[in-house]
């Protein structure tokens, strides 16, 4: 056990200089004061954004100006070529002609700025809007909307009602896109007026803080909750690099309670305090162990026919629906990678399909599929309830498939399986039974590392990418590659399982 902690989140004794708070800055002080003092006066320490993260901050910006609809004929407060004082001048200036919409209004109150989505004149007084790019109402959301009324009405603006608009996940796209029924709307006035006194108490708790030292937090669950924060590899620093206490299965609770006391490493943990899973991985991870069920592994093979094929979805997600027949965040396939070995010992033949750039690319693949695949074939995915769920949307979409689709869905069987029930376990797998864990443990040979796409987040973005790239050859090559890869790894690990036993 090593109950030191080394420097990573021990206090600085820099001296900060600016307690200005934007909404972003105020959320993420709320999450965490340390993470806002850190934005504030250690930005460089930040991690890259994720692949996920980037997109769903594009996709954001599209969901603004689809909301803007709502309201149409409105007055943009840009946030481009105009600086903070330009802007709440500028919004001002349009309060006082009369304009009766403003979208990105600015208001500032005690250092504080924010652009309220969308703002609506009414005969007694002013509608505010929150827009968010997601399916439901999440509990933080209140405190987003409240500090955008507090600053409004405290910067003089007599607001009326304060609502909260996102996205409806019942909304299925027909034609163009219908702002009225795309986004639900809901008036949260009674619950935002009832939270003033926590939004105030907080702003200055967080003003103190931030012409202090810089506070002294450990990790927790706050660091994932509401939001990802970016400061993680910093906090995380005094863990070992690998087999942290963090890389065990399971539970969280149990993990922290564990750091909490002084455990970092899963070298030297006590035993009876963990889930079985967990244990089952420490007692694998100390005698470096690789366990192998036969009877399980070869229940799994002898339910396995031939032709037998290996086949991978890539997906994306976008908040606004891009195609007719899909909803918000609906995942939308736009490759896939195929092989298939005919009969037992035979070599496998290689299909596969990547959508050219701007195209609706579901009926080209159901239709692919219907060709490429056998009748009857018995077909393994890798997590197979991601690939059924896509071809249940593929059905829905195409009909005229439905009958080869649910005879693939019937035919599928899922590799993750005898991985998932510890037929095979590898200590360096590390609990998990993901390809990405699971391949790189029992075909060390077979790596993602260097891959220019190397996972399904990469994926999506390359796809993205290569959407929107005057020469995208090179992007294309390296989905191929990336696909490829995933079906690939599946049949050496099936040949891999036929030798176990
Ligand atoms: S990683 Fe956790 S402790 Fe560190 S700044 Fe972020 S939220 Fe705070």
């Amino acid at each position: 056990m090593n109950t030191e902690r080394k420097d990573s989140h021990v206090a600085s004794k820099k001296k900060p200089s600016s307690t200005h708070l934007s909404k972003t800055l105020f959320m993420k002080g709320l999450q965490c004061h340390k993470a806002l003092y850190l934005e504030k006066y250690s930005p460089e320490l930040k991690g890259e954004l994720d692949a996920n993260t980037q997109q769903r901050m594009a996709g954001g910006h599209e969901v603004g100006e689809y909301a803007h609809e709502l309201f149409p004929g409105g007055i943009e407060v840009p946030y481009d070529g105009l600086d903070y004082s330009e802007q709440l001048e500028m919004t001002q200036n349009e309060i006082r002609k009369g304009t009766k919409t403003i979208y990105e209004a600015a208001f500032s109150f005690d250092g504080i700025f924010v652009k309220l989505d969308i703002i609506n004149k009414t005969p007694k007084g002013w509608d505010i809007y929150e827009v968010k790019a997601a399916n439901d109402v999440k509990d933080h959301y209140l405190n987003d909307l409240s500090l955008q009324y507090y600053v409004a009405t405290k910067a003089g603006l007599p607001v009326r009602k304060a609502h909260l608009v996102h996205l409806n996940r019942a909304y299925i796209r027909k034609g163009k896109i219908d702002p009225e029924k795309l986004f639900i709307v809901e008036e949260m006035t009674s619950e935002v007026k009832e939270n003033q006194a926590f939004i105030a108490e907080n702003v200055g708790e967080l003003k103190e803080m931030l012409v202090g030292a810089e506070p002294v937090i450990d990790i927790g669950k706050h660091c994932e909750e509401p939001y990802e924060c970016g400061f993680q590899d910093h906090c995380r620093a005094h863990l070992p690099k690998k087999d942290s206490i963090f890389d065990l299965c399971g539970s969280k609770e149990i993990k922290f309670e564990l750091y909490y006391e002084g455990f970092l490493g899963m070298d030297d943990l006590p035993l009876p305090r963990l889930e079985a899973r967990q244990r089952f991985q420490v007692e694998a991870h100390l005698g470096k162990k690789q366990i192998i069920n036969k009877t399980g592994v070869k229940d799994f093979l002898d339910s396995l026919s031939y032709p037998l094929c290996f086949f991978d979805f890539e997906t994306f997600q976008l908040p606004i629906p891009p195609f007719n027949g899909t909803y918000p965040y609906q995942k939308i396939p736009f490759q896939y990678s195929l092989h298939i070995i005919e009969r037992k010992g035979t070599r496998p033949k290689h299909y596969e399909y990547l959508a050219e750039p701007g195209k609706d690319p579901r009926e080209e693949i159901a239709k692919r599929m219907y060709s490429e695949i056998p009748a009857n074939a018995c077909v393994l995915a890798y997590h197979k309830s991601f690939e059924t769920g896509i071809l249940t949307n593929l059905k829905g979409w195409f009909p005229k498939y439905a009958k080869k689709m649910d005879g693939i869905i019937d035919n599928m069987k899922d590799l993750q399986a005898p991985f998932a029930k510890r037929h095979v376990y590898h200590w360096k797998m590390q609990g998990s039974a993901s390809l990405k864990t699971v391949l790189p443990a029992l075909i060390p040979e077979m790596t993602y590392d260097g891959m220019e796409v190397s996972h399904g987040g990469e994926a999506q973005e390359a796809y993205f990418e290569m959407c929107s790239a005057t020469d995208p050859a090179h992007i294309r090559k390296a989905l191929f590659e990336y696909c490829k890869q995933d079906t690939l790894a599946m049949v050496k690990l099936l040949e891999k399982l036929y030798k176990m036993i």
